[in-house]
């Protein structure tokens, strides 16, 4: 069923990822509720209505869900049973077993393995004893993770040397961990998919995606690696969007190894970070494909009329250039409107287009950032 202009979208979280949402979702004619902690966050200086509780106030999410016509989310560690309560009074799109999956490393992996989709070698790991066990087979290095809450490599160790394990093991919260083998990539990619209500399927193309200090910095679009690789992730997002029975929009991120594997790292049942360049370069942006999938309208064909760069703007440094990206023609420019830039913290990115194969390697990217001068 189309929900119709005026009906109410509830998002549970408020960060960017909530108020581009919400910002696509008024241009479809809908109202946006969001729940989240913050007052005032950035999806609530720009959503119709807020509440402000906590996600694991039953009470608050009981009285959210009812003035509301469907659920979705923009935070995926929201508490089991405020997910089971939501469920029970509104439709989540996506479901709480899309969430229970991404929520915990393990179950992720199990579930892409059993799809046939390759990961990086795992095993799960409750006691030292185990990790030794599992570093025996895996090898090192290696990559600890905690199985829950982690994000933008926060929660995870590099395990280079025997001496590492122990202290790791130690301070990695909370229990228990996973262990991941070392994947040599020589690139790391991802695609968006946005399956719909009646199970259509679109895949934004596959990109690339360059990090710094374990943030995203820059993300290409397309990736610039050959057409196999480009295809095979393709491929591998619309299996795992039909396999979870996907009703929204996820991200599947990929290593592409030395080899030229495509092995999947993690997925996101959200709009994500890596997906920002489809806003300015896609006639049907991640955000409103996200909405379009959970109000059961129809999904466009997730095609881009350009190629194009995003920029990442991660705290204090990247704000104090502001000015000269809003003086730099050709350069479009989003901020999620955070008062307090603390360093790590995504306060906004830019997109800067190309025309469809003018994306020229490496030269692309210089062009990218190149600012004004903005002292003028
Ligand atoms: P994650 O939190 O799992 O997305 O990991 C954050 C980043 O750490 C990734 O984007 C990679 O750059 C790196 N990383 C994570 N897992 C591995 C792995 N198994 N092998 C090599 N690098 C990894």
């Amino acid at each position: 069923m189309m929900l119709p202009p005026g009906a109410v979208i509830g998002m549970v979280g408020g960060g960017q990822l909530g108020r581009m949402s919400a910002q696509a979702a008024a241009r479809l004619g809908y109202l946006v509720h969001v729940f989240s902690p913050e007052q005032d966050g950035p999806a609530a200086q720009v959503a119709a209505r807020n509440t402000v509780a906590a996600y694991d106030d039953l009470e608050a999410l009981r009285a959210f869900a009812e003035a509301v016509d469907v659920i979705t989310f923009e935070f995926e560690n929201l508490p089991a049973a405020s997910l089971e309560l939501l469920e029970s009074l509104k439709p989540v799109r996506p479901g709480a077993k899309i969430l229970a999956i991404s929520q915990d490393r393990t179950l992720e992996k199990q579930f892409l393995n059993d799809a046939g989709i390759a990961t990086a070698p795992w095993a799960k790991v409750e006691s030292l004893e185990e990790l030794e066990a599992a570093v025996a087979r895996l090898g090192l290095p290696a990559v600890l993770k905690t199985t829950r809450l982690g994000y933008d490599g926060k929660g995870q160790a590099m395990l280079r040397a025997p001496e590492d394990l122990a202290p790791a093991f130690a301070r990695l919260e909370p229990k228990p961990l996973a262990l991941e083998g070392f994947v040599d990539f020589g690139a790391e990619i991802s695609v968006m998919v946005a399956r719909g209500v009646d199970g259509t399927i679109r895949c934004f193309d596959t990109v690339e995606n360059r990090h710094k200090h374990h943030i995203l910095d820059m993300t290409l679009a397309p990736a610039p690696l050959g057409p196999d690789i480009l295809q095979e992730a393709q491929g591998i997002a619309r299996v795992v969007a039909e396999r979870l029975e996907l009703v929204g929009l996820m991200g599947v991120e990929m290593f592409v190894t030395a080899k030229g594997e495509v092995v999947v790292n993690e997925i996101a049942p959200r709009p994500h970070n890596s997906g920002h360049w489809t806003m300015d370069a896609c006639p049907c942006g991640q955000f409103e494909m996200h909405i379009r999938a959970v109000a059961g309208l129809p999904l466009p064909p997730a095609v881009r009329h350009s190629d194009a760069v995003m920029k990442n703007l991660i705290g204090p440094d990247d704000m104090a250039l502001w000015p000269q990206i809003l003086a730099t023609p050709g350069l479009i420019a989003h901020h999620y409107g955070k008062t307090e830039a603390r360093p790590g913290r995504k306060m906004g990115h830019f997109n800067r287009l190309f025309p469809k194969g003018a994306l020229p390697g490496e030269l692309g990217v210089e062009d990218a950032l190149e600012l004004a001068d903005g002292s003028a």
